[in-house]
């Protein structure tokens, strides 16, 4: 395997020691953990609507198990966050990330409007290309908003919603090129590349015709989850043309070479 980062990965079920000896043993060079923003004790009240998926967190203990981890030797611990981005609360939410260490930022759009669009919802075709064009649009807010290193799982709208729009390619091209303009990387996410890899081959094609930079992310919940779809990443990257990996280190971007 060529690809030695994961920089999208979760330690609430687990923890980022744990997440960390994963990763060692599946070889890896480099994890960047990402916990979400709203597990976190602090933020909670500005995104209870969210439903948590592990104990509560705050941001001291969770920078705290990052680093402790960071001491395991044979790889590189990079503390990042995955950050949802909500037109109406982005203040509020990049308030509370202010004054720690972060080395990398991801914005995650999970929900349109109010509406979380990966939950049990039942859409008619005109409605779900609708919902399609709204997201690529808060995806590409997210990109130009400064606030992030990368932009996760630009077509993660499929898990509930089939209803492409028949201009999709068009959409992930306008997508990938402020993702260049803007220097933010999107993201290759294992659960999309496992659940729909057409559709992120069909995004890797956009980021190669546009030189975007590209992230490479398990999302991974669980320590077995790390690296959980690199193989089919790597083939994906290949057939597109990609050769860099972006990670990077106190918010500054590096790339290697796949
Ligand atoms: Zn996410
Ligand atoms: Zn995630």
């Amino acid at each position: 395997m060529k690809i030695k980062s994961d920089f999208h990965s979760h330690v609430s079920h687990s923890s980022a020691h744990q997440v960390v000896e994963a990763a060692r043993e599946k070889g890896l060079r480099v994890l960047g953990l990402s916990e979400h923003i709203f597990e976190m004790g602090e933020a909670r009240h500005t995104l209870e609507h969210l439903p948590l998926e592990g104990p509560l967190l705050t941001f001291p203990v969770y920078i705290e198990a990052v680093h402790a981890a960071a001491h395991l030797p044979g790889i590189d611990v990079r503390l990042g966050m995955e950050v949802d981005f909500i037109p109406a609360k982005n203040d509020v939410i990049q308030g509370y990330l202010q004054g720690f260490p972060w080395d990398f930022l991801i914005g995650s759009v999970h929900e349109i409007d109010g509406e979380q669009f990966e939950s049990e919802k039942k859409w008619d075709r005109a409605e779900g290309e609708r919902s399609w064009l709204r997201y690529f649009e808060l995806l590409r807010q997210a990109v130009s908003s400064g606030y992030f290193s990368l932009v996760s799982h630009p077509v993660r709208m499929r898990r509930k919603n089939p209803y492409l729009p028949p201009l999709l390619d068009e959409e992930l091209e306008r997508l990938a090129a402020e993702a260049a303009r803007c220097d933010v990387a999107l993201e290759i996410n294992g659960y999309d590349v496992l659940s729909y890899p057409g559709l992120v081959r069909r995004l890797a094609r956009a980021c190669a015709l546009n030189a975007t930079p590209v992230s490479v992310g398990s999302d991974a919940h669980f320590p077995r989850e790390v690296a959980q779809a690199h193989t089919q990443s790597e083939a994906i990257l290949q057939e597109a043309g990609i050769t860099k990996v972006r990670i990077w280190k106190n918010r500054v971007a590096e790339e290697y070479q796949l």
